[in-house]
């Protein structure tokens, strides 16, 4: 549906509709109405509750426990660590992937409902780290899962963590969509 002009004629996109909506807008809040984009609010709304699926897998979760604890508290962030892939948004991959963790790993992803993001944490997660070279680990867990923000280091500080989940939450607020 287009906009309409106060004229009855058709309004084509550019500075006249701009000024239109934002007049119309100006009134609305004047008579105490907000309105919205329904896609930036359900982004502002999934942005302010990212719950993650704890995955701690090695030392890499200590950092991450650190950052959900009283000096970073990652709470106020509306992050709320839950055990349930069911009711998670995101899984913060903590620690070294195994090949005997992996399917296990995949089976927690699955379970999660769209749209749901992966924040790879640590050297491990990201690559294999230390253990690149050995037969029982995975090289990145991006080889099962699809990963939207990786935090490096060995381990990457709380610090780092929080910082990631930041990006995560500026990526979702310029990609996302109702539907992922
Ligand atoms: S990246 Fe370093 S701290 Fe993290 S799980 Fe691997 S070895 Fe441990």
């Amino acid at each position: 549906m287009g906009v309409i002009s106060e004229q009855g004629t058709p309004l084509p996109p550019g500075p006249e509709q701009n000024a239109l909506l934002g007049r119309v807008t100006g009134e609305l809040q004047d008579r105490g109405f907000v309105i919205a984009q329904l896609d930036n609010l359900v982004n502002w709304a999934r942005t302010g509750s990212l719950w993650p699926m704890t995955f701690g897998l090695a030392c890499c979760a200590v950092e991450m426990i650190h950052a959900y604890v009283s000096r970073y508290d990652l709470d106020r962030f509306g992050v709320v660590p839950r055990p349930s892939p069911r009711q998670s948004d995101v899984i913060i991959v903590a620690g070294t992937l195994t090949n005997k963790m992996a399917p296990a790993f995949r089976k927690v992803y699955d379970q999660m409902a769209e749209p749901r993001y992966v924040i790879s944490m640590g050297s491990c997660a990201n690559g294999g780290g230390y253990y690149h070279y050995s037969y029982s680990v995975v090289r990145g867990c991006d080889r099962v899962v699809p990963v939207d923000v990786y935090v490096p280091g060995c381990p990457p500080t709380a610090e780092a963590l929080v910082y990631g989940v930041l990006q995560l939450q500026k990526k979702i607020k310029r990609t996302g969509t109702l539907w992922r």
